[in-house]
Protein backbone atom coordinates (compact mmCIF):
# COMPACT_ATOMS: atom_id res chain seq x y z
CA UNK A 1 0.00 0.00 0.00
CA UNK A 2 2.86 2.39 0.81
CA UNK A 3 4.85 0.83 -1.56
CA UNK A 4 2.10 1.76 -4.38
CA UNK A 5 1.55 5.56 -3.47
CA UNK A 6 5.61 6.23 -3.48
CA UNK A 7 5.61 4.35 -7.12
CA UNK A 8 2.86 6.86 -7.91
CA UNK A 9 4.58 9.94 -6.51
CA UNK A 10 7.74 8.55 -7.88
CA UNK A 11 6.03 8.01 -11.45
CA UNK A 12 4.62 11.77 -11.47
CA UNK A 13 8.30 13.46 -10.57
CA UNK A 14 9.90 10.92 -13.03
CA UNK A 15 7.41 12.34 -15.45
CA UNK A 16 7.38 15.57 -14.99
CA UNK A 17 11.43 15.68 -15.65
CA UNK A 18 11.00 13.79 -18.33
CA UNK A 19 9.20 16.45 -20.17
CA UNK A 20 11.64 19.52 -18.24
CA UNK A 21 13.89 17.29 -19.67
CA UNK A 22 12.43 17.51 -23.15
CA UNK A 23 12.19 21.35 -22.69
CA UNK A 24 16.09 21.24 -22.29
CA UNK A 25 16.93 19.25 -25.13
CA UNK A 26 14.68 22.31 -27.52
CA UNK A 27 16.04 25.43 -25.93
CA UNK A 28 19.57 23.61 -25.65
CA UNK A 29 19.64 23.17 -29.21
CA UNK A 30 18.80 26.67 -30.31
CA UNK A 31 21.23 28.18 -27.30
CA UNK A 32 23.96 25.36 -28.84
CA UNK A 33 23.92 27.51 -31.96
CA UNK A 34 23.98 30.66 -30.63
CA UNK A 35 26.90 29.42 -28.25
CA UNK A 36 28.82 27.67 -30.99
CA UNK A 37 28.75 31.21 -32.81
CA UNK A 38 29.99 33.06 -29.86
CA UNK A 39 32.60 30.03 -29.60
CA UNK A 40 33.30 30.94 -33.05
CA UNK A 41 34.37 34.24 -32.80
CA UNK A 42 36.23 33.88 -29.92
CA UNK A 43 38.23 31.83 -31.85
CA UNK A 44 38.71 34.24 -34.86
CA UNK A 45 39.53 37.22 -32.09
CA UNK A 46 41.68 35.05 -31.04
CA UNK A 47 43.13 34.58 -34.34
CA UNK A 48 42.97 38.15 -35.24
CA UNK A 49 45.43 38.86 -32.28
CA UNK A 50 47.64 36.07 -33.00
CA UNK A 51 47.78 37.77 -36.68
CA UNK A 52 48.35 41.12 -35.38
CA UNK A 53 51.63 39.81 -33.31
CA UNK A 54 52.50 38.11 -36.38
CA UNK A 55 52.42 41.26 -38.54
CA UNK A 56 53.83 43.68 -35.77
CA UNK A 57 56.77 40.68 -35.45
CA UNK A 58 57.39 40.82 -38.84
CA UNK A 59 57.77 44.53 -38.99
CA UNK A 60 59.94 44.24 -36.30
CA UNK A 61 62.17 41.92 -38.23
CA UNK A 62 62.48 43.79 -41.26
CA UNK A 63 63.47 46.74 -39.32
CA UNK A 64 65.46 44.44 -37.58
CA UNK A 65 66.97 43.11 -41.77
CA UNK A 66 67.41 47.27 -42.47
CA UNK A 67 69.64 47.64 -39.82
CA UNK A 68 71.97 45.47 -41.25
CA UNK A 69 70.88 41.99 -39.27
CA UNK A 70 71.14 38.87 -41.05
CA UNK A 71 70.30 35.49 -40.92
CA UNK A 72 66.35 36.41 -40.66
CA UNK A 73 64.72 35.06 -43.63
CA UNK A 74 63.54 32.03 -42.17
CA UNK A 75 61.99 33.92 -39.39
CA UNK A 76 60.15 35.78 -42.25
CA UNK A 77 59.17 32.82 -43.80
CA UNK A 78 58.03 30.76 -40.84
CA UNK A 79 55.96 34.09 -39.95
CA UNK A 80 54.64 34.96 -43.41
CA UNK A 81 53.67 30.74 -43.47
CA UNK A 82 51.75 31.27 -39.94
CA UNK A 83 50.11 34.56 -41.35
CA UNK A 84 48.63 32.63 -44.30
CA UNK A 85 47.53 29.68 -42.20
CA UNK A 86 45.71 32.36 -40.05
CA UNK A 87 44.40 33.97 -42.55
CA UNK A 88 42.67 30.71 -44.37
CA UNK A 89 41.64 29.65 -40.63
CA UNK A 90 39.86 32.55 -39.88
CA UNK A 91 38.21 32.41 -43.43
CA UNK A 92 36.77 29.25 -42.46
CA UNK A 93 35.56 30.11 -39.20
CA UNK A 94 33.53 33.21 -40.47
CA UNK A 95 32.04 30.96 -42.81
CA UNK A 96 30.98 28.28 -40.37
CA UNK A 97 29.88 31.31 -38.65
CA UNK A 98 27.61 32.34 -41.80
CA UNK A 99 26.56 28.98 -41.83
CA UNK A 100 24.95 29.43 -38.40
CA UNK A 101 23.63 32.50 -39.00
CA UNK A 102 21.95 33.02 -42.36
CA UNK A 103 21.24 36.54 -43.46
CA UNK A 104 17.71 37.26 -43.06
CA UNK A 105 16.09 37.92 -46.38
CA UNK A 106 15.97 41.70 -48.03
CA UNK A 107 13.75 43.17 -49.93
CA UNK A 108 14.15 43.05 -53.19
CA UNK A 109 12.63 46.86 -53.56
CA UNK A 110 13.91 48.77 -50.91
CA UNK A 111 16.61 46.24 -49.32
CA UNK A 112 15.33 46.26 -46.23
CA UNK A 113 15.82 43.16 -43.50
CA UNK A 114 13.08 41.53 -43.12
CA UNK A 115 11.87 38.35 -40.64
CA UNK A 116 12.33 35.17 -42.35
CA UNK A 117 8.34 34.30 -41.94
CA UNK A 118 8.30 37.97 -43.70
CA UNK A 119 5.69 37.34 -46.56
CA UNK A 120 5.46 41.05 -48.03
CA UNK A 121 8.15 44.02 -47.15
CA UNK A 122 6.84 45.94 -44.27
CA UNK A 123 8.09 49.10 -45.86
CA UNK A 124 7.28 49.24 -49.18
CA UNK A 125 5.08 46.33 -49.17
CA UNK A 126 6.40 44.34 -51.55
CA UNK A 127 5.94 40.73 -51.84
CA UNK A 128 8.58 38.69 -50.82
CA UNK A 129 9.28 35.71 -52.80
CA UNK A 130 11.23 32.88 -51.22
CA UNK A 131 12.84 29.99 -52.25
CA UNK A 132 9.68 27.26 -52.22
CA UNK A 133 6.84 27.83 -54.40
CA UNK A 134 3.62 28.70 -53.52
ZN1 LIG B 1 10.63 46.99 -49.37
Amino acid sequence: MKGAIFLEIFKKVSDGAKSIGEGARTIGKKSSDLVETAKLKMEISKLEKEMENNISALGNLVFMQYKGEEGLEDEVDRLLQSTRELEAEMAELHEQVVKLNPKPPLCPSCQTELPYTAKFCYVCGTKIITGTPE
